[in-house]
């Protein structure tokens, strides 16, 4: 470990939202995590236009919202702060359009660090680089905030030219609601690398490939998919639940003895040496910049490896199984309803 990965904690007190009182930021996109952090700032008192293609079918949205749309250019041209939202295979060529606009002392603002960590956005001296990442998905940022509550984030700085970067990036975390709930300090490394490795390893990848061979284990040993759904996916969700409210001893404490132990003997037994191994590869891959240049490249020549990965999942028997199954179940109802609740 370097100096690089030591962390500090930022809360509200620690952030001077006066750092934005004659800053206009421009929030390029209106998804996921743009809606959430354009209506915060709106509602923290902060100038704020929406930077949105002419035909895109965001627009209607953010204006019904009530906020101010223009194209990303000109929302760059009008702005002191340019938060960069749209996807990040997309950032490059939006970068493109605006870079002309970015004027010396204004601020490019990130909420992953991709593009930036691995060259695809090489941005001009005299400009702040930061990053405010919420740790959570824009429903909830924007949720949170309405609750009075917040959302835990990620606090980062790439280039500080006008020496108050950091001060102007916790203003920002402060307008979205982060430092109500806790802002992180890393790099731009540490972020883009660790976030990559989770969900490759862990969260994404590592999680579905663990429930599909639990569940073909089972089915092949000749027990019914339905059997084999439920314990293979559905409690996945009760067991995580557990773990989220109180680490990995709430789940233990929770389960019965003979889960717990079973789980503590042979738990180490699936996920072995070998998987470890795997990981090691998987983080060199990422550390190397070999994931990054495929998935640059994968984009180049229009996702075939993707598009394929993407339907051999939907494709997948648990898939089928599972809707059926939820179809019958009045649990998922309640589950959907509250999906479709936090997708607003
Ligand atoms: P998204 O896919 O939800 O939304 C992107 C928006 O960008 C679209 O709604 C549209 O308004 C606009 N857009 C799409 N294509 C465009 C194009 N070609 N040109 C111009 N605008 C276009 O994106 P998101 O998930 O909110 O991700 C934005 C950033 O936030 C990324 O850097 C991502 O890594 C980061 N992030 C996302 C999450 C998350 O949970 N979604 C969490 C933390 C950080
Ligand atoms: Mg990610
Ligand atoms: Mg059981
Ligand atoms: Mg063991
Ligand atoms: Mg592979």
């Amino acid at each position: 470990m370097t100096d690089e990965f030591n962390t500090d904690i930022y809360y509200d007190d620690d952030a001077d939202g006066s750092q934005l009182e004659n800053a206009t930021v421009a929030v390029l996109g209106y998804g996921s995590q743009g809606h959430a952090h354009a209506l915060n700032l709106n509602d923290s008192g902060v100038d704020v236009i929406v930077g949105l293609r002419e035909d895109s079918s965001s627009r209607d949205a953010a204006e019904a919202d009530g906020l101010d749309v223009t194209t990303p250019v000109e929302a760059a041209s009008q702005a002191d702060i340019v938060s960069v939202l749209v996807p990040d295979t997309v950032q490059p060529a939006v970068y493109a359009d605006i870079e002309p606009e970015l004027e010396e002392g204004n601020t490019l603002q990130f909420a992953h660090g991709f593009n930036i960590h691995y060259n695809q956005i090489q941005p001009p001296e005299g400009i702040d680089v930061t990053m405010i990442a919420p740790k959570s998905p824009g429903h909830l940022v924007r949720r949170n905030y309405e609750n009075d509550e917040g959302t835990p984030g990620l606090l980062a700085v790439y280039q500080d030219e006008t020496g108050d970067a950091k001060e102007r990036a916790l203003a920002y975390a402060k307008g979205i609601g982060c430092t109500r709930a806790g802002v992180v300090e890393t790099s731009f490394r540490e972020e883009t690398e660790t976030d990559i490795f989770g969900e490759q390893a862990v969260l994404c990848g590592g999680i579905a490939e663990l429930i599909k061979t639990g569940y073909e284990t089972l089915v092949d040993a000749g027990y019914s998919p339905e059997m084999a759904y439920f314990e293979c996916m559905n409690e996945m969700k009760l067991i995580v639940d557990l773990m989220y409210e109180g680490g990995l001893g709430a789940m233990w404490d929770s389960v019965s003895d003979t889960a717990e132990y079973g789980g503590l003997t042979r738990g180490d037994d699936v996920i072995d040496d070998h998987v470890r191994e795997n990981m090691e590869e998987v983080l060199d891959q990422v550390q190397n910049g070999e994931f990054a240049t495929e998935w640059i490249s994968e984009n180049q020549a229009n996702r075939p490896v993707y598009t394929q990965l993407n339907q051999a999942e939907k494709d997948h028997e648990i898939e089928e199984v599972g809707e059926r199954l939820r179809e019958l179940f009045t649990w998922a109802d309640e589950a959907t309803e509250d999906e479709e609740e936090s997708a607003k």
